[in-house]
């Protein structure tokens, strides 16, 4: 539990509050699969397998989703990626140039974006040397405003998971929402913070279907909390963010998850692979230890390796920018096939 009480309704937006929320067609009769003449929503009659609207609250999905997760469906929503769950954390809890986020760089660039996008102040705490929370620093730089804590574990584009204690330390303390971003979850060790969520109230979870389960283009982002939190997100969320195909594939993902299994074990033996091969190059000066599906590597002159490879046909991504990260580049480990052409390019550099 909780060192200090933690009271949801007290970091709640007053109009968030208030408002009342759309009701669609489909939120009013639910039982849409039973055999009825539907005239309520002013869809094209003539059946296909989309003339419908999509069930608004996807409860086949969650039914699945709470199954694999051992959540209860009222624990989860879904977004349009987690960028748009993300989006609609801001804009339950954060009031517009008022309220304050907190972010540990380096991390995910989409934080900022966000916060900025909602008019809501950035306060930035970097992490340490070895990539962890600074905890007293962070709790130091709460302010009375500050709504939101936003932790990515495992941490792009460090690699690194946050030490358990660490993170605990950070739910007990900090009187507002904990998010821990866990796109990545899946190639780590650690276990994932879902299964902490009925003992902290103030904590909410996100995972995606982009990274391990190779479903970027259908766009299914899941947070899980407590069901008072998705009770709330619920309320500002479009009726209908969740289409039809990206629901029915899915669903189709998380029923069969063999092949991803398979697929994430290759490339973390890939990406174990890949960190000895690059090691051994001269002008590679670390390659970090990771816990994702890239590596986050040190070289000598960062903006020229990449201008290299970008001309041998290889796109990487140069992150010497951020904080911590100078001369650094993230790689995303690929097939066995691109990791190889990758080792083999970098060895011809001159
Ligand atoms: C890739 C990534 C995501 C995924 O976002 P989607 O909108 O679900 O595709 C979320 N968080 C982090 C840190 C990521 O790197």
């Amino acid at each position: 539990m909780n060192d200090k009480p933690f009271i949801l309704e007290t970091i709640v937006r007053e109009n968030i509050k208030k408002l009342k929320p759309y009701i669609s067609a489909r939120d009013e009769f639910k039982e849409f699969e039973r055999d009825m003449v539907f005239l309520d929503a002013n869809e094209n009659p003539f059946k296909t397998l989309w003339n419908r609207y999509p069930d608004p609250q996807q409860n086949k999905l969650k039914s699945q989703l709470a199954k694999i997760k051992n959540l209860n469906n009222n624990q989860i929503l879904l977004g349009n990626g987690s960028d748009e769950v993300l989006d609609l954390i801001f804009r339950v809890f954060c009031d517009p140039n008022k309220d304050s986020a907190l972010v540990l760089p380096p991390t995910y660039g989409m934080y900022e974006v966000l916060a900025e996008t909602n008019a809501v102040e950035v306060i930035k705490v970097p992490l340490s040397k070895e990539f962890q929370p600074q905890v007293e620093n962070i709790l130091g730089a709460v302010k009375p405003n500050t709504k939101l804590l936003l932790l990515c574990s495992p941490n792009n584009p460090t690699a690194n998971s946050f030490d358990f204690d660490l993170v605990e330390k950070l739910i007990k303390q900090f009187q507002g929402i904990v998010v821990i971003d866990e796109a990545y979850i899946d190639f780590s060790e650690e276990e994932s913070w879902c299964s902490k969520l009925s003992n902290y109230r103030n904590l909410i979870v996100t995972q995606t279907l982009s990274k391990a389960y190779g479903l970027a283009g259908i766009r299914l982002g899941m947070c899980f909390a407590s069901p008072n939190i998705v009770a709330l997100l619920n309320r500002i969320k479009p009726p209908y963010n969740i289409n039809s195909l990206t629901q029915s594939k899915a669903l189709e993902a998380l029923t069969e998850s063999s092949n991803v299994k398979e697929q994430v074990a290759v490339l973390i033996r890939e990406r174990e692979t890949l960190s000895k091969g690059l090691i051994e190059l001269d002008f590679i000066q670390k390659v970090y230890p990771s816990q994702a599906n890239f590596l986050l590597v040190k070289v000598d002159d960062a903006l020229a390796r990449y201008k290299q490879l970008v001309d041998s046909g290889i796109v990487v991504r140069n992150r010497s920018r951020e904080v911590g990260c100078e001369n650094c580049l993230r790689i995303t480990v690929g097939t066995p096939e691109e990791n190889e052409m990758l080792l083999k390019t970098l060895k011809t550099l001159p």
